[in-house]
């Protein structure tokens, strides 16, 4: 068992509308997919790059992890997702190493995803997310 590829980098926007345009601008091509997560009180657009794929994420309430994270640290790089392909083993192994997860149960992100986090305490500042693309 081991982490697949990085499906995608998280970033923290303050208004997807002026940072479409922006990442539109830089990649060259427009975001594919728009997609609330209520639960997360987020809406995320979602980019590629190549076979790359950027998730900007911008908060629609002040409860949000997003808006707290900007009111600390600004926009920015907000977390790096790692495709796995069982993430109950991923998570029960990495838990076994001392990481500590942000959630015991996996839970419905957006893009189709089970997600899982760690905490960036034990990740060298980084917010780790797992992921894994429901059936
Ligand atoms: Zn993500």
């Amino acid at each position: 068992m081991s982490l697949g590829k990085i499906e995608h980098i998280g970033i923290a926007v303050k208004s997807l509308e002026t940072s479409n345009l922006l990442f539109k601008k830089l990649i060259g091509a427009e975001h594919y997919k728009t997609e609330e997560v209520k639960s997360e009180n987020v809406i995320t657009s979602f980019f590629k790059a190549g076979e790359n794929k950027i998730e900007l994420l911008e908060a629609t309430s002040p409860e949000s992890a997003i808006a707290k994270f900007i009111e600390k640290k600004g926009e920015g790089i907000h977390h790096i997702a790692f495709d796995v392909k069982d993430i109950h083993a991923e998570m029960k192994r990495l838990e076994a190493e001392g990481f500590s997860l942000l959630n015991k149960e996996p839970k419905r992100g957006a893009d189709n995803k089970l997600v899982c986090f760690l905490h960036p305490k034990g990740t060298n500042g980084v917010l780790i997310e797992l992921c894994q693309e429901i059936g």
